[in-house]
């Protein structure tokens, strides 16, 4: 699908806004926004949507959350997905801690990419960022990597007097792994107490730290994927470091590909933008199929230039329920 002169083609699909975790910047502890009974999207309607995206042109397509892996049919839901004509690049994103057991059995129903969020690798510090357990995340990392994904990637969000101090040692992890290291711009998509400006590192900053270490030499753009991450290899120590900064780059929307499609069934045109469009209803009110192609058209029509977060941007629903 084309808007605004780019091609639209990538669908991330979370699948649960539930998680076993408890990230500062995305699921705070004390959230209370839940429905008591959620009401999410069941597997037979989340492949009518890929169905559907696929032959709409679709080719792109992550499973997110939330916690995607604390739903237990992901397996039988990925070897489906896989199955649909038109799917041809199938991804998770996870916070790591089930992916030890996961990670094969994902694998071999054809899972393709897998980013693992990764904060920290101080046992002390990744707690207070996530309320979690390294080890257990160290040991999905170990077990996506035999699995032999073709790309596993790890996600980190920068958090000054957070986790700036663990900035260092994450890229030599990811060095020493091969594995590319993605460092991220605080979103305001969590409780406004943690969205302060002393909270806020800009990926600026972190380019400059890494610089003072290394001598950062710019990738082509588009690598990787198509993500929005601007990569440099690092030429001492070897590793690939991708800059997402979504608050501070200029143009950042220009390439942006991606509709996503909400646990709750709604369709998100952007991610910085608080339209969303109902689809869980004309799923269950029609067994057309148009009328499924209509909403994602609408969707497209409602896709901004560029999202809103450096405006007044106030977050109603936080990543958890949105899907990051
Ligand atoms: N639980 C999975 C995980 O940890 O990757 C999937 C969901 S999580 C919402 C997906 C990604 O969103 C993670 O890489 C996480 O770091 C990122 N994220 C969540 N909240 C964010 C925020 N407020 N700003 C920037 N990135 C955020």
């Amino acid at each position: 699908m084309f808007h605004f002169g780019r091609t639209v083609d990538y669908l991330r699909i979370s699948i649960t806004d539930r998680c076993n975790e408890r990230c500062l910047y995305c699921l705070p502890e004390g959230y209370h926004g839940w429905e008591r009974q959620p009401d999410h999207l069941t597997a037979e309607e989340i492949l009518r949507v890929v169905r559907v995206a696929a032959g709409l042109g679709f080719r792109k397509f992550r499973l997110t959350g939330g916690e995607p892996l604390v739903r237990r049919e992901v397996p039988d839901l990925v070897r489906a997905m896989a199955a649909i004509p038109g799917v041809e690049c199938l991804g998770l994103s996870t916070n790591g801690t089930r992916l030890a057991a996961l990670a094969a059995p994902l694998r071999q129903a054809g899972l393709r990419t897998v980013n693992v969020s990764l904060d920290a690798l101080d046992p002390q510090v990744y707690r207070r960022v996530t309320g979690g357990d390294v080890a257990a995340v160290l040991s999905g990392i170990r077990a996506a990597v035999a699995a032999g994904f073709e790309r596993v990637k790890l996600n980190c969000v920068l958090m000054r007097g957070v986790n700036e101090g663990e900035l260092w040692p994450l890229v030599l992890f990811a060095a020493e792994h091969g594995l590319p290291l993605r460092l991220i711009e605080l979103m305001p998509l969590t409780r406004t107490d943690v969205l302060t400006e002393a909270n806020f590192l800009p990926v600026g900053e972190a380019m400059e730290f890494l610089r003072q270490r290394d001598e950062l030499l710019p990738q082509p753009s588009r690598h990787l994927g198509w993500g929005p991450a601007k990569y440099y290899r690092l030429q001492h120590t070897g590793a690939l470091v991708g800059f997402i900064g979504a608050l501070t780059t200029p143009h950042f929307c220009e390439t942006c590909n991606k509709l996503r499609l909400t646990a709750d069934g709604k369709i998100r045109p952007c991610l910085g933008d608080h339209g969303e469009l109902d689809l869980r209803e004309v799923l269950r009110q029609t067994t057309s199929d148009e009328a499924v192609r209509e909403v994602f058209r609408s969707a497209l029509q409602r896709k901004p230039l560029e999202h809103s977060f450096r405006g007044q941007y106030q977050p109603c629903r936080p990543m958890t329920a949105i899907g990051g």
